[in-house]
């Protein structure tokens, strides 16, 4: 490589530096070997790498092989050459075009040959870059980069048979410009077009990547996306419809822009493609009709769930004010000697007029919302002024496990959260235990570690909530610091009745022996449960036949007996 860029000093004449300092067309050179020397800013910015990343390397590596086989012949053959190349953007970084693979134009000149070091390479993309299909037609719009609505239907296509095949529901996203002819009309197409490009550019910032935005036709944006609920489309719809609300600056003026979203649900609304796309357009003009700025589902008794879902938001905030949350505890008792040694913490709405509303009923929303956040710092922070204050009146010590959510567990603040309830109550580390699921395990798998690892260096223990039901790769298992392991209630509730089941337990039981983790068995609610727990030598259990879970004083009277029963 060192060798290479000194030769580069050497032969790049300061007209070719000015070349490709200049140029609005992607340029790299590269040397005999097409081994990449430069790549000029509108190189980078279509592949997605930097000029660092690739320096030094084959122009093949970001060459799908077919594409680059044939590139290699026709040099070889023909020295200068122009034609089709297939680049391979970096991963995560096909951006508005959301095209992994784009096929585009190429020329490749010789130049400058030099003293026995054979020639540079100047690879020049043609500045026509449209995705195509199979067959060479264009697939993608040209105004805004989008797939346009040949590769929507596709994707359409592919997602309906994908999505049951994991589990999943489809749903299609009609995303219609509200009152776009006026802004044509009084702005100007030129305008109106530039309108247009921010707004796919807004769409497209608030998608996932999995999911396909296209430009349909005018002012009619398609989204295509695999749901695990309804309630993952109604959070994409407010996604979008915030990301409007701000104005867009043109020239000297703002323009305020909203638009219209109808959505259809694939099984529910329709199987077919044709009918989907039907009702997901007539519930868009329907909102529309309606004044805009929101979205409206095909099926009524969606709006209705998306309304009810909105008021829940609305009164979980308002709940946080009012401090309308609760934690109650619920033992977890040692196998050996019947010793309430732990509680886990777990909230409770205590909603005026309804009654005590169980984490079921609110936790998803608020995850989906982000007020978890919220609810979060409470219950952590509770629990620990809750545990010290146990601590500090001399009862038996005991450890509390709060859970963690996904998102929880990803805010960066984590761990300054988790310090400042600890230093706020005064509580030992030692006696804090966040839960966290198997689900949190996977991702970046180097940053799960690294975060874990601070968390244990604080002498906090972790443990894995709901145990065997997610993904649990057992390998991962031993390299993750985790003190716990919580075995999911549905085996717990199986066990008596199903001998394969029992294995199970046993089997995990005997894991948590050989890499050294406590083990806690959730849901135990009959006396043959913790019978068959303690013959498998469980450590801790978790559940109904000892107790619900508890407000504090009362989880503070059976501290304060040291029994949990009067017998
Ligand atoms: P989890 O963490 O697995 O909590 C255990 C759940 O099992 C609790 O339900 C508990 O009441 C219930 N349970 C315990 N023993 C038995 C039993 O013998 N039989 C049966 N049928 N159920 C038993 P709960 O309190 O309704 O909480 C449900 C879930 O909500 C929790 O599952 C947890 O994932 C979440 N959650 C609760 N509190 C919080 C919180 O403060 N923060 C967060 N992020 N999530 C929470
Ligand atoms: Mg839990
Ligand atoms: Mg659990």
């Amino acid at each position: 490589m060192q060798k290479a860029s000194k030769l580069f000093e050497m032969v790049l004449s300061s007209s070719l530096e000015m070349i490709l300092a200049s140029s609005r067309d992607a340029l790299a050179l590269c040397d005999a070997d097409f081994r990449v020397l430069r790549l000029n800013p509108p190189f980078t910015e279509l592949c997605g790498y930097g000029e660092d990343d690739l320096q030094g390397q084959p122009l093949a590596s970001i060459a799908s092989a077919e594409s680059w086989t044939e590139v290699a012949a026709a040099v070889a053959a023909e020295g200068d050459w122009q034609g089709q190349f297939e680049l391979i953007k970096r991963p995560g970084q096909q951006g508005l075009q959301q095209v992994r693979r784009q096929r585009m134009q190429i020329q490749l000149r010789r130049i400058a040959p030099t003293l026995g070091a054979g020639p540079l390479w100047l690879v020049w993309v043609l500045p026509i870059q449209l995705a195509l299909d199979e067959a060479g037609s264009i697939q993608q719009d040209q105004l805004t980069g989008l797939p346009n609505r040949a590769l929507f239907l596709d994707r359409i296509d592919q997602s309906l048979i994908a999505a049951p095949r994991a589990g999943k529901s489809v749903a299609l996203l009609m995303i219609g410009v509200d009152r776009f002819v006026l802004i044509n009309e009084g702005l100007g197409r030129a305008a109106g077009d530039q309108v247009l490009q921010v707004i796919a550019q807004r769409l497209a910032d608030n998608i996932r990547r999995s999911d396909t935005l296209a430009r349909l036709d005018g002012y009619m944006f398609g989204l295509v996306m695999q749901i695990a609920t309804t309630g993952d489309s109604v959070l994409v719809a407010e996604k979008i419809l915030r990301a409007l609300n701000q104005s867009i600056s043109l020239a000297s003026q703002q323009i305020s822009v909203s638009v219209s979203i109808g959505i259809s649900i694939f099984p529910s609304d329709g199987q077919a493609r044709e009918q989907l796309l039907q009702h997901a357009e007539s519930a868009m003009r329907h909102q529309k009709k309606q004044g805009g700025n929101h979205y409206q589902f095909f099926a009524a008794e969606m709006n209705q769930a998306a309304k009810s879902r909105i008021e829940l938001e609305q009164d979980i905030r308002q709940a946080l004010l009012n401090r309308e949350f609760v934690v109650y505890y619920q033992p977890k008792v040692c196998l050996e000697g019947n010793a309430v040694v732990g509680a886990e913490a777990l909230v409770r709405w205590q909603r005026p007029g309804v009654g005590l509303v169980p984490p079921g009923q609110f936790i998803p929303v608020a995850e989906e919302t982000g007020l978890i956040g919220g609810i979060g710092d409470f219950v952590l922070h509770q629990a620990c002024l809750q545990g010290s204050d146990w601590l500090r009146k001399g009862l038996n010590p005991v450890r509390i496990s709060v859970n963690v959510t996904a998102s929880q567990f990803r805010d960066p603040q984590l761990l300054q959260k988790v310090a400042d309830a600890l230093a706020e109550s005064g509580m030992p580390a030692d006696y804090l235990e966040l839960e966290i699921t198997e689900s949190m395990l996977i991702g970046d798998v180097e940053q799960v570690i690294s975060k874990l690892n601070a968390i244990r260096a604080m002498g906090i223990h972790i443990s894995i909530d709901d145990f065997g039901t997610g993904y649990s790769s057992l390998s991962y298992l031993s390299r993750f610091p985790i003190t716990t392991l919580k075995i999911d209630r549905a085996f717990i509730q199986d066990m008596v009745s199903n001998p394969r089941t029992a294995e199970i337990t046993q089997a995990i039981i005997g894991l948590s022996r050989g890499l050294d983790l406590e083990v806690v068995a959730e849901g135990a609610e009959s006396l043959e449960h913790v019978q068959l727990l303690r013959e498998q030598s469980c450590d801790l259990v978790q559940g109904f036949f000892y107790s619900r879970p508890l407000p504090a004083d009362e989880f503070e009277a059976i501290l304060r007996r040291g029994f949990l029963y009067d017998s």
